[in-house]
C-alpha cells in the first residue's frame, strides 16, 4: 500500500538514489515481467510448470509465479508487487519499503494498512494480510511525502502473525490442460493449494493495537539519527 513518492534527501528506501523516484522494495520493475511458462497438470498432485525447476516452489511445496528478477532495471511499476520479494519480506518480517528489519516492540510488529476499520468491529484482527510490515522510518517518510496517506492509512502493532497460506490463482482440469478459474487466498493445508500458482505469502494478523500516526512521527524524531 506504500505509494509512489519522491524524496529530495534522507536515506533511500528500496532501490533508489537521492532525488530519484523511490520504489519500495516489493514494487516490481518494468524489466521484471512474467517468464512465459506453461502450467501443466501433475497427475495425482495438482499443477506444475512444463519446465519446472526446484526454485519454482516454496518450502511447503506450493508453486509460485515466475517473474524475472531484475530489481532496479527499467521503471518501477507502482501498484505491481514482485511476488518473490513480497514473499521474502513477509517471511522474514522485513520492511516492505527499505527491506530492513520491520519495527518491533513489546506490543508487536508494525504494520501500515489501508484504513478499513469500518469493515468489522476489531478490524484488522483476523485479517489475511499480504502487505509485509514496515519500519518506523519508512512510515514517517511515507506520511511526510504523501499527506493523503494520513487520511487513508492506519498503523497497528501486531502480536501474532502466523503464516497462513498464499494468495494465488486456482487452476482446474481443462480439456487441453489446467485452466485458471479464480484468484483467492488459500491455506497451506487446503487441498486446493496444490492447484494454485501463488503470487503472495499471507499472514493472519491477530492481537492488533492501533498506533496513532503522530506517535510514530514522535518516535522517529526522538530516535538518534542514523
Ligand atoms: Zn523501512
Amino acid at each position: 500500500m506504500i505509494p509512489a513518492f519522491t524524496a529530495t534527501n534522507g536515506p533511500a528506501p528500496g532501490r533508489v538514489r537521492e532525488n530519484h523516484i523511490i520504489a519500495p522494495y516489493i514494487t516490481a520493475w518494468s524489466a521484471e515481467q512474467q517468464i512465459p511458462s506453461r502450467v501443466v497438470e501433475r497427475p495425482g498432485h495438482g499443477v506444475g510448470y512444463g519446465d519446472e525447476l526446484v526454485g519454482d516452489r516454496d518450502a511447503r511445496g506450493v508453486l509460485w509465479q515466475r517473474p524475472a528478477l531484475r530489481h532496479g532495471v527499467g521503471k518501477p511499476e507502482f501498484g505491481r508487487v514482485h511476488p518473490l520479494r513480497q514473499r521474502r519480506a513477509m517471511r522474514k518480517l522485513l520492511c516492505q519499503v527499505c527491506a530492513g528489519p520491520a519495527d518491533r516492540n513489546d506490543d508487536g510488529v508494525l504494520w501500515l494498512l489501508r484504513d478499513y476499520r469500518g469493515d468489522w468491529p476489531d478490524w484488522p484482527d483476523g485479517m489475511a494480510c499480504t502487505e509485509p510490515p514496515v519500519c518506523v522510518r519508512c512510515v514517517v517518510l511515507s506520511l511526510r511525502l504523501c499527506p493523503a496517506l494520513r487520511r487513508g492509512a492506519a498503523a497497528f502493532r501486531v502480536r501474532r502473525f502466523e503464516v497462513a497460506g498464499v494468495r494465488g490463482t486456482l487452476y482446474r482440469k481443462g480439456v487441453s490442460g489446467p485452466v485458471a478459474v479464480e484468484g483467492s487466498n488459500f491455506a497451506y493445508d487446503d487441498p486446493d493449494t496444490r492447484w494454485v500458482v501463488a503470487s503472495a505469502l499471507v499472514r493472519e494478523l491477530r492481537g492488533c493495537t492501533v498506533v496513532p500516526l503522530t506517535e510514530l512521527a514522535e518516535q522517529h524524531d526522538a530516535a538518534p539519527r542514523r
